[in-house]
């Protein structure tokens, strides 16, 4: 027995060793265990406090272990947990008219992870493309982007660009192209000569794998138009750019657009469960027929209760204007670090990106490495790239220790 530990019962080095042994190696992580998480902060087995600057790729936003939304999942798990869609609940009714409501759509369908609600929106925007629309049978186009990340699935990696995320796994899924990031016209012009075909265009309003790259004002309302005059759909992938992380609800909501269909994930559940969901008016969502669709889990009650709290935090506690003011506050305080390594900072909200430029050998990693020394966890992305997202609920204290964190390690580097 340890006797040097605070938390659990195993250290970080065993915990270490054992996920190295006994688990796939399809992750790289960085050299901390974590066994506690509360708020903004998070700690390893020996009771080292760290600052959350990655909140688990923005499913956290409400902060670790938001009581209200753990209550509710308490109380549910103590009463009823899953039923299958086989049968109704009396769980699923309640949320599914919250959450239309809360976002100003017709209907919802529950699914789990975000890739899943990714698929289902690849598969409702198919339909709609035949059924309504009249695309001749297997002809229908979906329309991504470069440098696009919206899950793992086989389906869902024939649409990207990573090399990391596609070698290997083909032969790859018809019916799929990809047009450049943050170029309008680029898809009007697609559009323009095969938009008969086209059923979607898929977008993330901010690319947030890829870097979080932020899109020049008004492409998403350039590329809304050029899909309503092709009567193609304009799909939202707001699985991490939504839900208050960019500093408004959905950021498609800096350019007032609405899209046919709302893909939501991550902080759907404030980091407690896998819940996601796809939202879109009735001429869409029904295309769907029973049967045709679905998963054991989707709409299960514990999702269903955790998923209201976890809005009703976003909404009750102003997050998104928490992550709106704190955001621009914070890339301002970053701009003012004068460092040859860093080359850009950029974001919406909370949800940032400092572009680092590598000298004497020392990289992103490296970097992170030293602030996790200094008590602040963040991770890069593609080298170069350090995504900067605290849980929502940090105060302007708490935030300002942390840009002292960071400043201080370009001070040594
Ligand atoms: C994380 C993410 C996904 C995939 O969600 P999973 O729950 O990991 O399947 C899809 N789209 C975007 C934009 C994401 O950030």
């Amino acid at each position: 027995m340890n006797q040097n530990l605070k938390y659990g019962t195993i250290s970080s080095a065993e915990a270490m060793e054992l996920e190295d042994r006994y688990g796939a190696h399809n992750y790289h992580p960085l050299p901390v265990v974590l066994a506690k998480g509360e708020g903004v902060f998070v700690w390893d087995p020996e009771g080292n406090r760290y600052y959350d600057f990655l909140s688990a790729y923005s499913a956290v936003n409400q902060g670790h272990c938001h009581p209200k939304i753990i209550n509710a999942l308490i109380e549910q798990a103590k009463v009823l947990t899953l039923t299958s869609r086989a049968f109704f609940n009396n769980k699923l009714g309640e949320y599914e008219k919250f959450i239309t409501e809360f976002f100003g759509y017709d209907m919802v369908l529950p699914m789990n992870t975000g890739a899943e609600g990714v698929e289902t929106a690849m598969k409702l925007s198919r339909r709609w493309g035949y059924d309504v629309k009249g695309i001749e049978e297997d002809k229908a186009i979906l329309v991504f982007c470069e440098g696009n990340f919206h899950g793992r699935t086989i389906s869902i990696v024939a649409a990207s660009t990573d090399p990391g995320c596609r070698r290997g796994f083909g032969p790859y899924t018809p019916g799929i192209v990809t047009v450049p990031y943050n170029d309008a016209a680029a898809l009007g012009k697609y559009l323009d000569e095969h938009g008969k075909n086209v059923a979607a265009f898929i977008v993330e309003p901010i690319q947030g794998e890829a870097g979080v790259y932020v899109p020049d004002d008004g492409y998403l309302k350039a590329c809304y138009d050029h899909c309503k005059r092709h009567n193609v759909l304009f799909v939202a992938d707001e699985i991490q750019s939504g839900l208050a992380r960019a500093g408004k609800m959905l950021a498609v909501d800096y350019e007032d657009v609405r899209p046919d269909i709302l893909i939501l994930g991550k902080a759907l559940s404030g980091g407690v469960l896998p819940v996601s969901a796809v939202l879109a008016d009735k001429e869409i969502m029904l295309t769907i027929k029973p049967g045709e669709h679905g998963s054991t889990y989707g709409g299960f009650p514990m999702a269903c209760v955790t998923a209201k709290a976890a809005l009703e935090v976003l909404r009750d506690e102003k997050l998104a204007e928490r992550s709106y003011e704190l955001g621009m506050y914070f890339r301002e305080e970053m701009k003012k670090i004068d460092h040859p390594m860093l080359k850009l900072v950029r974001g919406k909200g909370l949800l940032n990106a400092i572009v680092v430029e590598p000298k004497d050998g020392l990289e992103a990693w490296d970097v992170c490495v030293m602030l996790k020394e200094k008590g602040l966890l963040c991770k890069p992305t593609h080298r170069h790239i350090i995504r900067l997202a605290p849980p929502l609920v940090i105060t302007k204290e708490q935030l300002d220790e942390c840009i002292d964190i960071i400043k201080s390690v370009f001070a040594e580097l």
